[in-house]
């Protein structure tokens, strides 16, 4: 199945979070990693006395169930020191979303797919269209269609080549 992770962080150094973890997702078992974007710079959504995000999408081809693979992203979390505090959309060192595995569409109380966000987000949709250009998200539309819809949100690519601040 081929499915696609969001990644965000903006706490103790977003972009070195954003670029391990990126490599970490190639050890994921019964999985391989197909493509990763660059990374993005964003403005925090939620409450706004926060850094701004790093983001970046990276595409997995996995034998695994949709649960064991958000299991194994909700690990990953942990390992980068993620706690859930319970602010939601507070500061966070590494955030690791399901935005979408195959075409399903699902809810539960642990799972939504596609990821619910994730339609909406250019955080989400810049990275996702420069890797997967004729993406669709089931239930929404061509990833084309819906960054058009969202351009009045900022965001920037990082310069790699730029100093680290
Ligand atoms: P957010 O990503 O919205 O800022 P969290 O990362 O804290 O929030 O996730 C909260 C909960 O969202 C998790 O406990 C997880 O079970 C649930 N969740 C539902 N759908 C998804 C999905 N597609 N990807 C990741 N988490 C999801
Ligand atoms: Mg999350």
């Amino acid at each position: 199945m081929r499915a696609y992770i969001g990644l965000g962080s903006n706490l103790a150094d977003p972009v070195q979070q954003v670029a391990r973890a990126l490599d970490e997702l190639a050890s994921i078992p019964q999985s391989q990693l197909v493509a990763r974007s660059r990374l993005y710079r964003s403005a925090p959504l939620g409450p706004p006395d926060q850094p701004d995000y790093i983001n970046a999408v990276a595409v997995i081809d996995t034998a695994l169930a949709a649960k064991k693979l958000l299991h194994q992203l909700q690990q990953l979390e942990s390992m980068h020191g993620r706690v859930r505090d319970g602010e939601r959309w507070g500061p966070r060192t590494l955030d690791l979303d399901l935005l979408l595995y195959g075409d399903e569409i699902s809810s539960d109380d642990e799972l939504t797919l596609p990821h619910p966000g994730a339609h909406e987000r250019i955080f989400v949709l810049a990275p996702l269209w420069a890797i997967a250009p004729a993406a669709v998200i089931p239930g929404k539309g061509r990833v084309v269609d819906l960054l058009e819809a969202c351009q009045s949100q900022h965001i920037e690519v990082v310069d790699s080549s730029a100093p680290a601040r």
